[in-house]
């Protein structure tokens, strides 16, 4: 039983628990250099799904950093569902996010797929993404919590909330504060988009934690076009920022393509959103 108690959300399950509001009532706000999340403002993570080569991320990396984003997204290491796909420039990828971060003043945010590159990551990125697939892998989030580095927190595929709460404690109890929650959109019987954006989890998740929360539309929906307006509704609702999928050629995209908003789509809904 969830109660709202002067605005917070109160309940057995949350008590005692690190992520609560119930225990802390000031939103955590993550320094990532001198950028925020969690502040009040809306943050804009933006860039491919995956790196595809030195020129791709840094072209990229140019103009959501000219229109207005503050964080550069870009997979090096890719969970995909075929073997046969492209899987990722893996390190190289790193390096070539780093050299834009250095070019443009993004920070980075990538995920890891596996703890073997982790000194690879403390090196070259700024934010860890723990992606959907491995929201319950819960050797990764004890060590994630080892360490002093931002971690984006993607919710699971099929994770309740609870579970989703439960994994960022993993993070959180093993002594790192700097935990972001990312609504990634979920499985459900919808048919006509990739997964089903749970936006009612954005001001839930906000009056039961203080940890940041934002919005992933282009996983959430799987299609271009619903990007704006899904970014749009994730901004009405109180999220403290997107993660969203820009390419320069998105029907050249090694992955994710259809999903990928183009630069001017991009450019235009940053003039509605910010
Ligand atoms: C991604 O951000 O490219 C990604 C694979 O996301 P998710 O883990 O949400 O599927
Ligand atoms: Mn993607």
């Amino acid at each position: 039983m969830i109660e709202l108690i002067n605005g917070i959300a109160v309940s057995k399950d949350f008590d005692g628990k690190l992520f609560g509001r119930m225990n802390k009532k000031e939103d955590t706000v993550i320094q990532i250099g001198d950028k925020k999340i969690g502040d009040g403002e809306f943050a804009v993570i933006a860039g491919p799904c995956s790196v595809e080569s030195k020129e791709q991320i840094l072209d990229i990396a140019k103009f959501v950093a000219d229109n207005g984003a503050e964080f550069l997204r870009g997979g090096a290491f890719k969970p995909r569902t075929s073997p046969y796909s492209f899987q990722g420039l893996e390190v190289e990828g790193l390096k070539y996010l780093h050299e834009s971060k250095q070019k443009t003043g993004l920070p980075v945010v990538t995920e890891l797929t596996s703890l073997k590159y982790i000194d690879e990551y403390m090196k070259y990125v700024d934010v860890i993404q723990v992606g959907a697939r491995n929201m319950q892998n819960y050797d990764m989030l004890k060590e994630l919590g080892k360490i002093d580095k931002p971690i984006l927190l993607k919710r699971g595929i099929a994770a309740t909330i609870n579970e989703f709460l439960m994994s960022a404690e993993y993070i959180l109890s093993g002594g790192n504060e700097k935990v972001i929650l990312c609504e990634r959109g979920i499985r459900t019987f919808s048919d006509y988009t990739r997964n089903t954006l749970d936006i009612g989890a954005i001001p839930l998740l906000k009056k039961i934690t203080h940890l940041p929360v934002i919005v992933d539309p282009s996983h959430a929906s799987g299609l271009w076009w619903l990007i704006e307006p899904l970014s749009l509704a994730a901004k009405a609702v109180g999220a403290d920022g997107i993660i969203v999928e820009v390419h320069n050629q998105p029907e050249n995209a090694l992955s994710d393509g259809g999903q990928s908003i183009k630069f001017d789509v991009f450019k235009e809904m940053m003039n509605k959103l910010l």
